[in-house]
This record gives structure tokens, sequence and C-alpha cells, in this order.
């Protein structure tokens, strides 16, 4: 049951993308109330137009707030709805000759940003393209063109699909990088700190001149873990490892760095916490690995070894300390720590 290692991988971080399209949205939707008041204010004819892209908005709103709403097809939907008020806009300019206006230029560049982030680049190009060309037909029929601003226009919209692309390249070498840092680092079957990042991070904190403050080290093996393999299969086996290192990860919470450190064994790197505070959590750590239920397994326990920076600042010293109170601990009758 070797859990898949893109599945230990940072997902694509798809919630904090919805969280950043539920705050634009709710911008937006801010914006449109406050450009609706102004309107009604000044008797402007254009409160229609804004009350129809307050009511967009608030939809748009409604839909980013939806969880179960799939996000590319909101990308969609927010690129479409951002592309037809644009257009409505400069239909309005077509029909009564009215000014283009400055909030309409940066409504050509919310799309083109919208649209080089979220459309295929082709895509985006031809959207952004064929709207530039009405904007640019627009202009002709105007009363007040603003055709400097028109032609700024214009220049924007290459430099924003160059630096779009470019991010877009940035945060997929950013993903690839993580992937690849869980699979240097992390334990496939258990999501766990594999050995070398345990090694590292023990390396670290036990460098240098200055202790800077204690560190312990706890090193726990599964009891008569073996019979689990010989009674019920290498499965049910994998199953109760990854079980453990999630009951482990769970106890020392943000205490503790949890390792596999081999088969059934792991390590659990405690900086900065006192011998009495580190003695209570491993002792917790075992009472949570006692009560775990998991259908179809038997009860288990598990026996530690604990060893302080203070004893030998000297990884393999310290890690042979721990590995002889395991010892000690398993020759007491198991399920203890020492
Ligand atoms: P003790 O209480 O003395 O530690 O007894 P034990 O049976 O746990 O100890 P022993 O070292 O004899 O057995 C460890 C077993 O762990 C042997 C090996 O097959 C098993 N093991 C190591 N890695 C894995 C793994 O990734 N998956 C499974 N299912 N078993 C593993
Ligand atoms: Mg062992
Ligand atoms: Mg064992």
């Amino acid at each position: 049951m070797l859990r898949d290692a893109s599945t230990t991988a940072r997902p694509p971080d798809d919630a904090g993308q919805r969280r950043v399209l539920a705050a634009l949205a709710v911008l937006a939707d801010v914006i449109h109330v406050v450009t609706l008041v102004y309107f009604w204010h000044h008797g402007s004819g254009r409160v229609t137009q804004a009350a129809s892209s307050l009511a967009i908005t608030l939809l748009l709103t409604g839909l980013v707030l939806w969880p179960a709403f799939p996000l590319r097809r909101l990308q969609h939907i927010v690129v479409g709805m951002v592309c037809a008020l644009f257009v409505l806009n400069l239909v309005s300019v077509y029909q009564t000759g009215r000014p283009i206006t400055s909030g309409l230029l940066i409504h050509a560049v919310i799309l083109a940003l919208f649209a080089y982030t979220w459309l295929p680049p082709r895509v985006a190009t031809v959207v952004l393209g064929s709207s530039y060309a009405v904007l640019a037909g627009a202009a002709t029929v105007s009363r007040a063109p603003d055709v400097p601003g028109v032609l700024l226009v214009g220049l924007t919209l290459p430099l924003v699909w160059y630096l779009t692309v470019h991010g877009r390249e940035v945060s997929r070498e950013r993903g690839r990088s993580d992937a690849l840092h869980t699979l240097a680092y992390r334990d496939p079957l258990t999501g766990a700190h594999n050995r070398r990042a345990g090694s590292d991070v023990l390396g670290a904190l036990l460098d240098g001149p200055e202790p800077g403050g204690e560190v312990a080290v706890a090193l726990f093996d599964l009891d008569h873990f073996k019979q689990i393999n010989d009674t019920l299969g290498h499965q049910q086996g994998d199953r109760m490892l990854v079980a453990v290192a999630e009951s482990l990860t769970h106890s020392f919470g943000q205490s503790g760095t949890v390792v596999r450190w081999g088969g059934e064994e792991f390590l659990v790197i405690l900086p900065g916490v006192p011998r009495p505070r580190a003695r209570a959590l491993v002792d917790a750590a075992l009472d949570a690995v006692r009560a775990m239920h998991l259908s179809g397994l038997p009860a288990m326990t598990i026996s530690a070894g604990l060893a302080y920076a203070s004893e030998t600042r000297d990884p393999v010293a310290l890690l042979d300390l721990a590995d002889g109170r395991l010892y000690q601990a398993k020759a007491a009758g198991r399920d203890r720590a020492r």
C-alpha cells in the first residue's frame, strides 16, 4: 500500500487562489456599490448600467464562495464576464458617442490581466486582440476618444502578456521544485520526514559553537511489529505504520519533527524543549499509540528511548544514547519510555 509520491507533494494551492478570488469579488462588489450610489446621487443616466454590473459581481461572489464550484470554470466565467462588461461599455460608446473614460481603459487592462493569467495564451491573445479592435473602433465614434490613452493600452497588452507568461513559468517551476523537495525529504509511505531530512535537521540543531537551548531526541520502535506482518500480511503492517506516523505527528504537533528513521522506527527531534516537557510529550505519544483503534488490526504499543543534547552534541553519540535507552525500554517489558 505504498502511498503515491504525488499525494505527499504539496498540492496546487487551489484554496489560496479561491481566497484571493473571493477577496477580489468582494472588493468588486464594494466598488460597484459605491459607483451605483455615486451615479444615483448625481442623477446620472448610468445607474442601470452600474446596477447590472453590481448584479453580475454579486453573482460572481456567490460562485466564488460556493466551494463545490470548480475553480477553473470559475476563472473562465470571470474572464467572460469582465470581457462582456467591457464590450457592453463599448457598445454604449458606439450608441451615444460618450467619452472614452479612464475607467474604460483600466477595464481593458484588468481584462488583459485576467485573460493572460487564466486562459491559454493564444486564446487570451485572440480575446484581447478583438476587444482592442472594438475599443479602437469606439474611439473613432467617441466625442472624447482619449487617443493617447487608447494607444497606451495597446502598449500595455504585450507587457501584461510578457509578465503573466513569465509569472506562470515561475509558479510552475516552484511547484516542480516543491514536488522534488517532497520526493527527496519525505517518506513515501507515511509522509513523515525521511532519514535524510531528519539527519539534516538534527545536524543543523547540534552544529554551532553555542548550544541554543536543550534539544531532545526520542527514538521510537513498535513493539512486536513483526507479528503483524507475519499474521496479517505486509499491507496491514503498512497500514499500521501510516497510522502510527499520523499519531506521532499529532502528538508532537509543532513541538517536534517526526522522522521515519528506518522500517518501524521513528525519530522525533524536539528543539528547545526542556527535559520534563520532552518526557511528558513522549509519554503522551505512547498513550496515543496504545489508544489507537484500526479496523482489522490488533492494539499496538511502542517503546521509546530519550536522549538530550546537553549529554552530547555529537549526533551519532546522541542517537546511540537514545538507542541504548530504547533497548532498555524493550528489555524492561516494552510499552514504555526510558
Ligand atoms: P520488537 O518489539 O523487539 O521491536 O519486535 P519487532 O517485531 O517489532 O522487531 P523486529 O525488528 O524483529 O521487526 C521489525 C519488522 O518491521 C521487520 C520488518 O519486516 C518490518 N518492517 C520494516 N519496514 C517495514 C515496512 O515498510 N512495511 C512493513 N509492513 N513492515 C516493515
Ligand atoms: Mg526495529
Ligand atoms: Mg519493533
